[in-house]
């Protein structure tokens, strides 16, 4: 079974073909970063009309890459929602177009479960049931995941997502758009405890995170600085940030495990690239016997590939016959909002 995977749902064009058997087949992603760049943040206008232009060459490219035509594909995931509206439905109505033309189900994915089961990308794959953290460029969520379909949301942040304030932090240390990889390196260079910054909500006695009040740390210390742009003090203050996001997600994680008596972590989304998130999870989770996992690099920030995985695991629970009634001749609109725990119900549902 051949699937094709579609993602627009924000600044990256993302198309990828898996097969059943032989896995990722071929996947190619085109990010518009240099195109809103300009701009400090994606501008939505921009990024539908930069979706237009890339969607077909990059599906004819990842078809000739796999040595495959249109008319072996067997159904097309797609990225229903959430995101910006006009960009999601640049890859929708491609995916209804071709699977019109080719008489095959089309699937409408939740962008969050996507990069939930990029997971099963990676070698060795986690099993069900886990904990898992998404930490992305709009959401900071801990999930009880029981199985494919059942996520029940135990944490969630209360203002500012994890990658918002990376990308914050990164305009307040005068770097570019997205700023998660350059707060990252820049901390590298920096001395642990050297500044200080608040950890917000880490005693909280729930799982609920916050992080504007960090971004506003941070933009306090660049006021009071005698020199902002001094390399040391820029260095430091990102080692201080980092610090800070790191221990607050450890502590809220390592409580979500203990409370729900789990032995796996899966961490997704793009902040789920960084370097020191990672190792500071292994140190956590291996200290107490516990394992964890991450998608491989490339598939942590937004593509093609997660959206065909959450496509194959979804026909992989359904019978045929259930797939056309449920997918064939279908027409669905994007949800620009939408919980994933809705989108969880139309598939067991
Ligand atoms: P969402 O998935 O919530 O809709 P999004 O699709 O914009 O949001 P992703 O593509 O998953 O978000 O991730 C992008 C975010 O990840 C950006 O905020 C970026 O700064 C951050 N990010 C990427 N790599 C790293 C890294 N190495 N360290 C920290 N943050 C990173
Ligand atoms: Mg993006
Ligand atoms: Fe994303």
């Amino acid at each position: 079974m051949l699937i094709l995977g579609l993602e627009s749902s924000c600044d990256e064009t993302g198309v990828a073909l898996i097969d059943n058997e032989k896995g990722l087949l071929a996947h190619a992603v085109h990010t518009q970063i240099d195109m809103h760049r300009l701009y400090g943040g994606v501008v939505p206008e921009l990024a539908s009309r930069d979706h237009i232009r890339r969607v077909i060459p990059l599906i004819e490219q990842v078809l000739e890459e796999a040595g495959k035509k249109k008319e072996d594909l067997d159904a097309i995931a797609v990225t229903q929602g959430p995101g910006l509206a006009g960009a999601l439905l640049v890859g929708v109505s491609v995916a209804h177009a071709l699977a019109f033309a080719l008489d095959i189900p089309v699937i409408g994915i939740h962008h969050m479960e996507g990069h939930l089961l990029a997971n099963l990308l990676a070698d060795p794959a986690p099993t069900f049931p886990f904990i898992a953290l998404l930490v992305s460029g709009g959401h900071t969520q801990i999930m009880k995941v029981n199985c494919f379909g059942d996520y029940e949301l135990l944490g969630d942040t209360l203002d500012d997502a994890v990658g918002e304030a990376f990308d914050k932090t990164a305009q307040l240390l005068g770097m570019c758009y997205p700023g998660g990889p350059a707060v990252s390196a820049l901390a590298e260079k920096g001395t642990s405890g050297a500044i200080d910054l608040p950890r917000p909500m880490i005693h909280s006695p729930n799982l609920d995170m916050s992080f504007s009040g960090l971004k506003t740390a941070v933009l306090t210390a660049v006021k009071n600085a005698e020199n902002p742009d001094d390399e040391t003090f820029r260095a430091n203050l990102a080692r201080a940030f980092v610090d800070a996001v790191v221990d607050v997600l450890a502590a809220k994680v390592v409580k979500a495990m203990k409370q729900e008596k789990m032995k796996t972590l899966v961490v997704a989304g793009g902040v789920s690239a960084n370097k020191q998130l990672r190792n500071r999870l292994v140190y956590e989770m291996r200290k107490r016997g516990m394992q964890v996992f991450f998608p491989p690099i490339k598939l942590c920030t937004d593509n093609g590939a997660m959206i065909a995985t959450a496509g194959l695991e979804r026909i992989k629970h359904m019978s045929d016959e259930d797939i056309n009634r449920h997918f064939k001749n279908l027409k669905f609109g994007v949800k620009p909002r939408w919980r994933l725990k809705e989108a969880a119900a139309d598939i067991v549902g």
